[in-house]
């Protein structure tokens, strides 16, 4: 979801967009897929602080996480995204 890449099924991770900690569940609009190298990068950032540091990985996250994760926790990153520009 955020270099954009394709890749095997058993080389991805699996990512929650809101960590649990938040309130965020394990269901499958909550949860996108991303690389090893993509994992490292990101790190224990929130995703919030890592598609801001990123741009490349905001736009493909928005594009190709849009259709598949819940309206509502893509309109609350939008919005974390958006608190500190
Ligand atoms: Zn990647």
């Amino acid at each position: 979801m955020y270099c954009g890449e394709r890749f095997e099924p058993e080389a991805l991770t699996v990512d929650h967009v809101q960590p649990r900690m938040r309130g965020g569940d394990r269901s499958g609009g909550n949860l996108v897929t991303a690389c090893g190298g993509c994992n490292v990068r990101k790190g224990h950032l929130r995703l919030a602080e890592f598609l801001r540091s990123d741009e490349k990985a905001r736009t493909h996250f928005f594009v190709l996480a849009a259709p598949h994760v819940w309206p509502r926790i893509l309109r609350t990153l939008q919005e974390e995204l958006d608190e500190r520009c």
